[in-house]
């Protein structure tokens, strides 16, 4: 198993964990571009939006929806910012579907 993300949910590879539930996980980025920038990762190794199937629809829910409770823990009141990059163009460095939540500092629109 070569995969970053599915070391860190075996605990194989360490990371800040700020958030566990059954199927999600979300820890601190470890290059991170805001003041706050947390990694909301299925257990479920999914590589990309690109093959995502029917029965991973409600997972993909429950990704915004921890995300929503790890910016509550967090004491997070002036909004953040949820990306998912998919594929190379997308910026995508691992391939193990995950959500970027940032937030800190008044996010730019467009995103470069
Ligand atoms: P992507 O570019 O695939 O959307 O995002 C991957 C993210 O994972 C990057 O922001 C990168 O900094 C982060 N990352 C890569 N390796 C590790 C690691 O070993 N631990 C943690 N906590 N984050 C990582
Ligand atoms: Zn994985």
């Amino acid at each position: 198993m070569e995969c970053i993300f599915c070391k860190i949910v075996e605990g194989e590879i360490p990371a800040d964990f700020v958030y566990e539930s059954e199927n999600v996980v979300a820890f601190r980025d470890i290059n991170p571009q805001a003041p706050t920038h947390i990694l909301v990762v299925p257990r479920k190794h999914i590589d990309s939006v690109e093959v995502l199937e029917d029965d991973n629809v409600c997972l993909m829910g429950e990704l915004i929806f921890a995300a929503k409770k790890v910016a509550a823990k967090l004491g997070i009141s002036s909004g953040y910012r949820l990306i998912v990059n998919n594929g190379s163009d997308g910026g995508q460095e691992i391939d193990h579907i995950h959500l970027h939540l940032l937030a800190g500092r008044k996010m730019a629109w467009p995103p470069g």
